[in-house]
């Protein structure tokens, strides 16, 4: 089996205000730094996510109100302070929904042997009921219901190194026991979540705080000795790699200080962790979704080296 990569063409499309992190831009950096490279992953469209998907996470309402502020608008507007929707903006954030299932139905399929979805705006800190820090849909918790309703998978569990604290990924796997959710990210920062205390109704979240300058090898060693293990102990059926790359240290957002080898030597460490899961149930089922990652350079690099380290799975 090869490698799975889910782009769209509207990635490099979604409208946001003038100086935005959360740019087009970011799409076509990642394009640009994979080049001709990466010519044994199959390619795979983002299709649309269905509204019945979006259901398993968001309300009714709540998919409503933005479905009507975006598509009454050509512009962008805003849904909170900094994040922003039109109707192209709509059409991304649903295929980065559609994305993310996808790649779920590629790997329980066995038509992928992993897959990276590279598509645009990130989701992990929309909650149910509320957009924020770009985010209009939380994909990874989308994405983590679809294999249980679906596929019938059990228990799913996301990690996440993005340099902010997942809070909508939290939120939505508080109160149920088979999803896990584990998160390294530097703290204080925004959104304020992620506290080491915050455990979950199950003790089913994992999250490691890290201050200011921590660096590579220390990101790297609080994933290997403190949230790896929890992933493991708890048997996750499918993991799901929520991949942000703003805790890089050229990231303007973020100052954890990372370099962009240390994103390929912790996917390494997460598919070791995946593998001895999978030991248990017999089949190692990961996949990946971009997040954040502001610094173009640094994001197709990080990328890179983490599509490198995804080939062995
Ligand atoms: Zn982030």
């Amino acid at each position: 089996m090869i490698p799975a990569l889910i782009t769209h063409e509207i990635s490099a499309k979604h409208d946001v205000p003038p100086g935005h992190p959360e740019r087009p831009e970011r799409y076509a950096a990642i394009l640009d730094h994979i080049g001709d490279d990466y010519q044994s992953w199959q390619r795979v469209t983002a299709p649309l996510a269905k509204r019945d998907q979006l259901k398993l996470i968001h309300s009714e309402s709540y998919i409503d109100m933005v479905c009507d502020v975006a598509g009454s608008s050509e512009e962008a507007a805003p849904l909170d302070a900094d994040t922003w929707a039109s109707k192209r903006g709509y059409e991304c954030a649903l295929r980065a929904v559609g994305g993310a299932c996808v790649a779920v139905d590629m790997v329980m399929t066995d038509k992928a042997s992993t897959a990276f979805s590279l598509m645009r705006p990130p989701g992990h800190h929309a909650e149910p009921e509320k957009a924020m820090g770009f985010c209009l849909f939380s994909s990874a918790a989308i994405a983590a219901r679809h294999a249980q309703e679906k596929w019938g998978i059990n228990r799913v569990a996301v990690v996440d190194f993005d340099v902010h604290h997942g809070n909508g990924t939290q939120a939505c796997f508080w109160n149920d026991g088979s999803l896990f959710y584990a998160s390294s990210h530097q703290m204080p920062l925004f959104p304020g979540t992620g506290a080491h205390d915050e455990m979950g109704a199950y003790q089913n979240i994992f999250n490691l705080p890290l201050a200011h300058g921590t660096g590579g090898a220390g990101v790297r060693s609080g994933w290997r000795d403190h949230l790896l293990p929890s992933v493991v102990e708890a048997r996750p059926e499918l993991i799901i790699i929520s991949a942000g790359f703003d805790a890089h240290e050229a990231d303007p957002l973020g100052g954890l200080q990372m370099a962009s080898e240390d994103f390929g030597i912790l996917t390494n460490d997460i598919i070791d962790a995946a593998t001895h899961s999978a030991d248990d149930i017999g089949a190692l089922r990961l996949i990946s979704l971009l997040e954040g990652g502001y610094d173009l350079d640094a994001l197709g690099e990080s990328v890179c080296q983490h599509m490198n380290a995804l080939e062995g799975v």
